[in-house]
């Protein structure tokens, strides 16, 4: 059975349809049809039939909505860090209209906007990750369990033109990493869910050419490689957001208490297979105490007593030195409140045992 969807459907002007059957919905664009694509086009969207979708048939106006928002997302990124308060996200404005970047529903999309804007995700924290390490796609849960939702609908049709969205993560309560352009590349009407891949934003407009945002297929392993790495970012951003919070946002030796100039330390490094971003393997060190703490000037015991390399104890300089590094020896570190989050002494034991050879 062909329903066709008219103009408050897939497409208005390429006659697709959406198909109804006993497996559930997918959507095909007829020109593939006539060329004789293979059949799990229905539901694979573009992977099965690439160079047969129609290229975007948004408006201008929408097109200039999403290329501003990018920008400006990347201006909000290097003015407030990478988790961005949803307040922030709410108030994009463009030529005074304001166009909410978020809206109730985790596929949002503004008055302003043809299409959905934006995904968010309800949960948060660096263990909601919807990351899927198979096809190093995101996936994300259709709304509800009507593919033919209206948002279902929507993001469905943001896959088939091609139409670049933003990605919010909830990395904290309140605070979201955003990925962009996010291109939604497969649809899963059994399972219920989207696949999406983030794209790095000059690579997809010089690709697209003509200002058009476009993904373009040879794109894909550049897809897969920009989303693998904002899942990286990902981590670390949640990992720093958690620790911070954790720590009362001040630094765990000095109490210096500006976040612009503090970090989430591993205790067990990243890239150590074990240096998983919980809580318990990080502290909240300032910029000085955390190079400090990466070049073994000093370690932390499993008992949380700072001790120095006996190297520094005995060296003379300026203050610094002497407040920053010599007076923190014997010292404990200040803990968070929840036991959950203490450094874990095992880990600390082993960086002590690191210390202690390098010293
Ligand atoms: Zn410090």
């Amino acid at each position: 059975m062909l329903i066709p969807l008219g103009h408050d459907g897939l497409v208005v002007r390429d006659e697709p349809w959406i198909v109804m059957s006993w497996a559930g919905i997918g959507s095909f664009d007829a020109r593939c049809e006539r060329r004789a694509c293979p059949d799990d086009v229905l539901f694979n969207g573009p992977r099965g039939c690439t160079e047969d979708y129609p290229r975007s048939m948004i408006g201008t106006a929408d097109q200039v909505i999403r290329r501003s928002v990018f920008d400006w997302l990347t201006d909000q990124r290097a003015e407030h860090g990478e988790g961005l308060p949803r307040s922030i996200l709410e108030s994009f404005e463009l030529k005074g209209q304001r166009v909410p970047l978020m809206g109730p529903s985790g596929i949002w999309k503004p008055a302003a906007c043809e299409l959905p804007i934006s995904v968010s995700t309800v949960t948060s924290g660096p263990y909601s990750d919807t990351y899927d390490d198979l096809t190093q796609t995101l996936r994300y849960a259709y709304r509800g369990t009507d593919p033919l939702h209206r948002d279902n609908r929507g993001l469905r049709r943001a896959m088939l033109e091609r139409v670049p969205l933003v990605y919010f993560h909830a990395v904290a309560r309140g605070l979201y990493a955003a990925a962009y352009p996010v291109f939604v590349v497969d649809d899963d009407p059994g399972a219920l869910f989207f696949s999406m891949q983030v794209d790095d934003l000059a690579a997809a407009l010089t690709a697209a050419g003509s200002g058009h945002m476009i993904a373009e297929d040879e794109g894909e392993p550049r897809r897969a490689y920009v989303t693998a790495t904002f899942r990286r970012r990902l981590h670390q951003v949640a990992f720093r957001e958690w620790v911070l919070r954790a720590y009362r946002e001040s630094c765990t030796l000095c109490r210096l208490h500006h976040v612009p100039l503090l970090d989430a330390a591993h205790i067990t490094p990243d890239s150590d297979p074990e240096g998983e971003p919980l809580v318990s393997n990080g502290l909240a060190l300032c910029k000085l105490h955390h190079a400090a703490f990466d070049s073994f000037f000093f370690a932390v015991r499993p008992d949380y007593t700072i001790e120095v390399r006996p190297s520094i104890l005995t060296e003379s300089d300026g203050p610094m030195l002497v407040v920053g590094l010599q007076q923190i020896h014997g010292q404990k570190i200040h803990l968070p409140h929840r036991a959950v989050h203490l450094p874990d002494p095992a880990r600390l034991a082993r960086r002590y045992e690191e210390f202690t050879r390098a010293s």
